[in-house]
C-alpha cells in the first residue's frame, strides 16, 4: 500500500488487515491493537525473546558482528528502560484517576494544560 507494507496482524485475531510496516521510518504498528515498534521489538513480541537476544538475532541475519558483552550490556539497559516505562505508566494512570484530582488542580493553577501534561508524560506519586 503506497511506501508501506499491510496485512493482517500477528498480534491479534482480525479478518481487514490493520497492521503497517513502514521500511523508510525503521517501524510497524497496528490499528487494531495498537502494536508498535521497531524490528527489534517485532522479534522480540514474535519470538518472546529478551532484547539482547532479538539483537543477535538481526545481526546473525544480516551479519553483523556482536559481542556477548554488548548483547548482555543492551539486556540491561532494556530491563531499566521496562521498569522505568512500567513506573511512568503507573503514575500517570494515578495522576489521571480520581485519587489525582488535587494534582490536576494544582497543575492547571500553574498553567499546565492537560495536553501539555499528557505529551511531557507527567505523573503523580502520592506519599504511600
Ligand atoms: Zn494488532
Amino acid at each position: 500500500s503506497g511506501k508501506e507494507f499491510r496485512g493482517r496482524c500477528p498480534f491479534h485475531e482480525e479478518r481487514t488487515p490493520s497492521f503497517f510496516v513502514v521500511p523508510e521510518k525503521g517501524f510497524f504498528f497496528c490499528h487494531g491493537c495498537r502494536a508498535r515498534g521497531d524490528a527489534v521489538d517485532f522479534l522480540r513480541r514474535m519470538l518472546g525473546l529478551s532484547f539482547g537476544e532479538a539483537v543477535r538475532e538481526l545481526a546473525r541475519q544480516v551479519g553483523l558482528p556482536v559481542s556477548e558483552s554488548e548483547a548482555s550490556a543492551a539486556d540491561s539497559s532494556q530491563r531499566l528502560r521496562d521498569v522505568t516505562r512500567l513506573a511512568l505508566e503507573h503514575f500517570q494512570t494515578l495522576l489521571w484517576s480520581s485519587e489525582g484530582a488535587s494534582t490536576r488542580a494544582y497543575l492547571q493553577a500553574r498553567g499546565v494544560t492537560e495536553e501539555t501534561a499528557r505529551a511531557f508524560g507527567l505523573g503523580w506519586a502520592p506519599e504511600a
